[in-house]
């Protein structure tokens, strides 16, 4: 297995940059401090020079060596060093706990090493600031910088301390990090897995907390939950064709038989005509399908425009006058003008057929059908309401699954695709369809679609 997976690397990424700017902070900090000290030290040595020539000036020589040697005896001679120098180059005066070098090199505050006499001798760094008195003299004043060497040790210990532990902290909590992120990206790797192997779409992404992560396993459960649909959609379409299409085939079969069998020209017409007849009601069965799964499956595409519902809906009826009439029906349109909604019209038209030659199909001969349809707030709601023999409620939901009929001894032509496909045109649109019971004894089909 890769070590070095992706989370793994985005921690390790994250922590050299956390060292690098730790660092970066750390010497910036580091600088700050020391010139901080550093000017805290030569202003005291500032402060000594000033103090030194205010005495000189006051008291002269005599007072310039009292004003050390009260320095030192209220500061203890440790940490400091002085030295006057006459104006021919002799030492005159020296005190203090550090011997300045014999000659001490530069000008102004420099660092010189110094020795340390007295209770802990030995070799110091310290701050020297040497002036000149009127007259000739010269002065050296000397600092012990070693407590801030000290301070600055601490201060480079502590943040190596704290550093180290900061970034063991941060790479155990980061791995922990990572390994739970690891754990729940595999989580999908193995449901993929699963799939892929055994094909089986009903497992589900487990949805823990509340994080992009739930998040991204309730998208990955939706896509699944979809897709299973889909496939059970297909096989369902495959396993109604395979049954509905047998019987027409064996009776195909049975009559071209018989046809050849009997050798008689005016038998084989009529079964060419009869061949004929069971291959359209084939065909029409397959371009429903087609039709059906293409709404279904989101690859139809609609040509929507804004359409004029309420002439549409007039030449509906217009159009299914002279049918009516035919079969002794009464067929009325109540339609209320201005009705408009933004859709495809040869869909629309499709799906309205549909209803329209069902009516046909199953009110009896004196029978009525009304086309109503009108604004129902944000919608427009179309009802074609018969005084047929109606739809039983239970059957109300399942008369839109494909397939299904109930006319028992299934004497009038059909295929049970007619209302899926209504179901599917007017979904497509953001519409609904249901079935329900008209007050003309028959039944009621109610189209709702959003009014443009
Ligand atoms: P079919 O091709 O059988 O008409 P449909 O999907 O159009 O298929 O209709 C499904 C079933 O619903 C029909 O078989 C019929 O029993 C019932 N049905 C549809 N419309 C009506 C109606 N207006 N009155 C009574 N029953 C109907």
């Amino acid at each position: 297995m890769n070590v070095l997976t992706a989370p793994v690397r985005l921690v390790l990424g994250f922590l050299a940059l956390y060292i690098l700017a730790s660092v970066l902070i750390f010497g910036y900090l580091y600088s700050q401090l020391s010139a901080a000290l550093i000017t805290q030290i030569d202003k005291a040595l500032l402060d000594q020079q000033r103090l030194l020539v205010m005495r000189y000036h006051d008291y002269g020589r005599a007072g310039l060596r009292r004003a050390i040697e009260n320095q030192i005896a209220s500061r203890g001679r440790g940490e400091w060093a002085y030295r006057i120098v006459d104006a021919e180059g002799k030492v005159a005066f020296e005190a203090g706990g550090l011997v300045l070098p014999q000659t001490v090199p530069g000008k102004g505050v420099r660092d010189v090493e110094v020795d340390r006499v007295g209770p802990s001798p030995g070799k110091r760094r310290a701050r020297v600031l040497s002036f000149a008195l009127p007259g000739g003299p010269k002065v050296f004043i000397g600092i012990d910088t070693r407590q801030a060497g000290e301070l600055m040790q601490g201060f480079r210990h502590a943040f190596m301390r704290t550093g180290i532990l900061v970034v063991l902290l941060g790479a155990a909590a980061s791995l922990w990090f990572a390994r739970r992120f690891q754990g729940r990206i595999e989580a999908f790797s193995q449901l993929a897995r699963r799939i892929v192997k055994s094909g089986d779409l009903s497992s589900r992404m487990p949805v823990q907390g509340n994080d992009e992560f739930a998040t991204l396993a309730l998208n990955v459960n939706a896509m699944l939950e979809r897709i299973e649909r889909l496939v059970q959609g297909i096989r369902q379409v495959s396993d109604n064709i395979a049954h509905d299409l047998r019987s027409p085939l064996t009776r195909l079969r049975a009559d071209v038989e018989v046809a050849l069998q009997q050798n008689d020209p005016a038998t084989d017409r009529a079964t060419l005509e009869r061949v004929l007849s069971e291959l359209g009601g084939m065909q029409t069965i397959f371009n429903s399908l087609l039709s059906l799964g293409q709404a279904e499956a989101g690859g139809m595409r609609l040509k929507r425009k804004r359409l004029d519902l309420s002439a549409f809906l007039a030449e509906m009826v217009d159009l299914y006058s002279p049918s009516a009439e035919e079969r002794e029906l009464e067929l009325a349109g109540e339609i209320a003008p201005g009705l408009a909604v933004f859709g495809d019209r040869q869909l629309l038209a499709q799906a309205l057929s549909n209803l329209l030659d069902n009516a046909l199909k199953y009110v009896p001969a004196g029978g009525t059908i009304l086309l109503r349809a009108a604004r129902a707030g944000s919608a427009v709601e179309i009802l074609l309401e018969d005084s047929g023999p109606g739809i039983a409620p239970e059957m109300r939901e399942k008369i839109f699954e494909r397939f299904t009929r109930i006319d028992p001894s299934r004497t009038l032509p059909g295929t049970g695709l007619g209302l899926a496909l209504v179901k599917a045109f007017v979904e497509l649109h953001g519409g609904s369809v249901r079935a329900a019971e008209s007050a003309l004894g028959g039944a009621a089909f109610k189209v709702e679609l959003p009014a443009a």
